[in-house]
């Protein structure tokens, strides 16, 4: 699949007061937007199509007030099979790292003071007009090769009647259920762990409800990682620990898709690290612990980049009472964007979900 950008971007970054500083010029990575269009597609397919042909394309809305080339949000079509016309939109800040980097350009420059405020803009020119000079700038391909999803058949309903909603379940989400045991497991590994982060890969299966018609998730199982810590501040996945999962994913016999990963902020061990304090105080200014870093995000868009990933934090809450507890928060892509969003935890264990199911299998999927 396909995507040309028909437009060149910049950015306007402008002064609190609405003076304009400098333009930068940018190439946005389309690529989670796509993801998302492609997934939504999907959820809305009747024909059961796993995988969506034809290609995607990106085009600037105008911002109303101010016209071209002012851009007010992004639109992302998917054309495929059982989804042709369907357009997501994107909004602005889409771009907000973009203009985030921009911004520490201007700093380093002596134009603006670390810590300033500013505001930007978004500019889209059609390819071959931009004023920024990249005027030769090629079509680009955002991808090659669409992998198909693996998809079982689910009803959504059995799932949310053994379930109940965790956080903020936006209307715009795939939902996204994740087993009680897996949950109380990645306690326990925490409490282990003690000042240590610690986290894995979260696994299951993406399964499709055709009565609907909806594409959910159901988290089976964790599998914990050898995470590596190259610094207090950033985890990563190690060669050894893909081994390690994979090995795991082959032992269990289940054929189940990696749907994302799961990690630890032991805030209370935090709290008495000064270095990472420091590292943290933006975030840590609240005492609490269920945010994704800088740094989770960017693991997150690089090594969980499917629009159906999502990352869990296992965090220590402090109580009114000032006592602590654990806090289980998730995230995931939204419009492109990795944003904080609700789940379903199921109040019953395996058995009772089975029983739901149309057939029986292995213990970890009867639902199958
Ligand atoms: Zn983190």
């Amino acid at each position: 699949m396909q995507t040309e950008d028909e437009y060149a971007y910049c950015l306007e970054l402008l002064r609190a007061d609405g003076g304009l500083m400098a333009r930068a010029p940018v190439v946005p990575d389309w690529q989670p937007a796509c993801d998302w269009a492609r997934l939504v597609a999907l959820r809305q397919d009747r024909t059961g199509a796993s995988t969506l042909g034809g290609s995607i394309k990106v085009r600037p809305v105008w911002d109303a007030a101010a016209g071209e080339p002012y851009v007010s949000s992004f639109e992302v079509a998917a054309s495929g099979s059982g989804g042709a016309g369907q357009a997501s939109d994107i909004p602005i800040n889409y771009l907000y790292r973009y203009a985030q980097r921009a911004g520490s350009d201007l700093v380093d420059r002596g134009e603006l003071e670390a810590g300033d405020t500013f505001l930007y803009r978004v500019l889209a020119f059609p390819a071959g007009a931009s004023p920024a000079g990249n005027s030769t700038r090629p079509r680009f391909d955002v991808e090659e090769v669409e992998p198909a999803l693996i998809l079982k058949e689910g009803s959504l309903q059995q799932y949310l009647e053994r379930s109940v909603a965790m956080g903020h379940v936006h209307g715009d989400d795939f939902p996204v259920v994740i087993r009680k045991e897996v949950v109380i497991e990645t306690a326990m590994l925490m409490r282990r762990a003690g000042a240590r982060e610690t986290g894995g890969v979260l696994l299951g299966h993406l399964r499709r409800d055709p009565d609907i018609p909806e594409i959910f998730a159901d988290v089976i199982a964790q599998v914990p990682a050898r995470l590596a810590e190259s610094s207090l501040a950033r985890l990563s996945f190690t060669g050894e620990a893909w081994a390690d999962i994979h090995a795991a994913i082959a032992e269990r016999g289940q054929g189940e898709t990696i749907l994302g990963w799961w990690h630890t902020h032991p805030v209370r061990h935090w709290r008495a690290s000064a270095e990472r304090v420091e590292q943290e105080a933006a975030e840590l200014a609240n005492r609490r612990g269920d945010f994704f870093s800088a740094d989770d995000c960017a693991l997150h868009r690089t090594v969980f980049p499917a629009a159906y990933s999502v990352g869990m934090v296992v965090s220590d809450l402090p109580t009114d009472s000032g006592s602590w507890q654990i806090n289980w928060s998730l995230f995931g892509w939204r419009r492109g964007i990795i944003e904080p969003r609700g789940y379903y935890m199921t109040h019953e264990r395996d058995e009772a979900v089975a029983t739901a199911g149309k057939s029986t299998g292995g213990h970890n999927d009867q639902t199958g």
